[in-house]
């Protein structure tokens, strides 16, 4: 890790946008409330937007009742007399829009670089997060591990929750824990965190990114410029290349992860017990427990790594080992993220809707044997060799539904051929009871049922919430 200043050449503080053009790419869930704030503050702001459907209009016209031009249908010309851009996190860098803005010398930055450039002079530090699964849950440990320990604080950012309002609302936090995707990543150049994690990398987005390496050079940039702790992943060698690419604040840390013995700074498992050998005392000779393993909800190999991870920022900040044992008990995770739907017949049905991609289903399939899985839906270009040549020797039997399913099943044919595998072919809104209803035939008492698709779920629900319910609804059916 090398050690850099923050440079910048765009103004930031409360008087730096006045009378300056600013562009704002989309409209929507930031690019509303950029757009209001950077009006607020004297900028003149045009927003663009591909779209121009009824949602649009009315966004438009409350915008443009404030003093805000507003061009629908048009998210690919650059408004003349452009000083600045502030995109939608999700636009990709290969928009023309971006191609003229490079050209012209005009600066694109997210919405996280416009809260992180509009944060007063005492803000509360960022502890961020970052990584290809486990975000969501790790930041709401962080959260509640933080919230054990008396702070005031709030799990923001690609949780749902806007940081412009984090940053800018009237509530007061000692600290923040940041859920941050590769996108906001990409857009956030200045961001300079307390400290940071990256869990976990895996193929993911590459359609927008263009590439794993560029992928993984935007989640790097979550480490860029942290003052205390970068954290990374023993077991997954990509995230700790990123720590050491990072240029930091001079005495900045490397502190590891894993779910085996901790080495000297790292946080690691002990006999069941969640240690610390980072943020103690003589680290060469000690080390300072945390938690136990049964702390975790649920304790599954991959959560319990997304707690250590947690307790590791917690623990850069200063937060007491009791505090990252409360927190870790008060937390529950949010649905459809391995819930235990019920048991029937001595079979348990889990639902881990949420498992849409390979890496995270790989982690979901590791914390059960044997499995009937539930799989299929929309593939976004994944390939399943691998993840079924690992998960193989723990499956009974697999059920596969959805628009892709037929890429699984060659898979499991490839790689598993003794595997009964029953390929649903339905897409209709009854197709997952029939789904549990086969999943049963297979199973045997002492197995697990999984719904863990390994894809999106757009071809046959709105979302994967939509998914895990109709998987709970037919488990109750089978229970009934
Ligand atoms: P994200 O916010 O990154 O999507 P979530 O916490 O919502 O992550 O978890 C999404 C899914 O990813 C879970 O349902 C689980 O299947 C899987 N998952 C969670 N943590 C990990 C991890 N550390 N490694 C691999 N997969 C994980």
């Amino acid at each position: 890790m090398g050690s850099g200043q923050v440079t910048s050449t765009v103004p930031t503080g409360p008087s730096g946008f006045q009378g300056k053009h600013v562009t704002v790419a989309g409209l929507g869930v930031s690019g509303v409330p950029a757009a209001k704030v950077l009006h607020a503050r004297g900028a003149v702001v045009t927003v663009v937007n591909d779209g121009d459907d009824a949602r649009a209009r009315e966004q438009a016209a409350e915008l443009e009742a404030l003093g805000v031009t507003v061009r629908l249908g048009d998210g690919a010309t650059l408004p003349e007399g452009t000083e600045l851009i502030v995109t939608a996190p999700g636009w990709k860098p290969d928009k023309p829009l971006f191609q003229a803005a490079r050209e012209a010398g005009v600066d694109i930055w997210g919405d996280v670089e416009l809260a992180w450039r509009l944060r007063g002079p005492d803000a509360a530090p960022w502890l961020a997060v970052t990584g290809t699964n486990g975000k969501t849950t790790t930041v709401q440990m962080l959260a509640s591990i933080l919230k054990a320990a008396g702070l005031r604080t709030a799990a923001v950012g690609n949780i749902g929750v806007s940081l412009l309002d984090a940053v800018l609302g009237d509530e007061r936090y000692d600290v923040l824990a940041v859920e941050l995707s590769s996108y906001q990543l990409h857009w956030a150049p200045s961001l300079r965190a307390h400290s940071a994690a990256v869990l976990n990398l895996a193929p993911d987005h590459l359609d927008w990114h263009g590439s794993m390496e560029a992928y993984a050079a935007d989640k790097g940039r979550i480490y860029e410029g942290n003052q205390v702790a970068c954290v990374y992943n023993v077991a997954d060698k990509l995230t700790e290349d990123l720590v050491r690419e990072a240029d930091v604040a001079e005495g900045c840390r490397a502190i590891g992860f894993t779910l085996g013995a901790p080495a000297p700074s790292q946080l690691g498992v002990v006999d069941g017990i969640l240690v610390d050998r980072a943020f103690v005392a003589n680290r060469q000779k000690n080390a300072q427990e945390l938690a136990e393993v049964s702390d975790v909800n649920p304790p599954a190999p991959h959560n319990i790594a997304n707690a250590l991870a947690a307790a590791a920022l917690a623990r850069a900040f200063g937060v007491p080992p009791t505090a990252v044992r409360d927190g870790l008990r008060n937390f529950s995770p949010d649905a459809h993220r391995i819930a235990h739907v019920a048991d029937v017949d001595g079979v348990a049905y889990i639902d881990d809707s949420k498992a849409t991609n390979t890496h995270a289903a790989e982690a979901s399939l590791a914390s059960y044997e044997p499995i009937v899985w539930i799989a299929g839906g929309l593939a976004k270009g994944a390939t399943f060799d691998e993840l079924v040549a690992r998960s193989a020797k723990r499956l009974r039997g697999a059920v596969l539904i959805g628009a892709d399913r037929a890429l699984i099943r060659d898979a499991l044919a490839r790689h598993a051929p003794e595997v009964p595998v029953v390929d649903l072919d339905r897409t209709d809104t009854g197709a997952m009871l029939a789904a549990v209803q086969e999943a049963r035939r297979l199973a045997v008492p002492g197995d697990t049922v999984l719904l863990a698709p390994a894809c999106a779920s757009m071809d046959m629900f709105a979302n994967y919430n939509q998914r895990g319910d109709a998987f709970a609804q037919a488990v109750r059916e089978l229970g009934a």
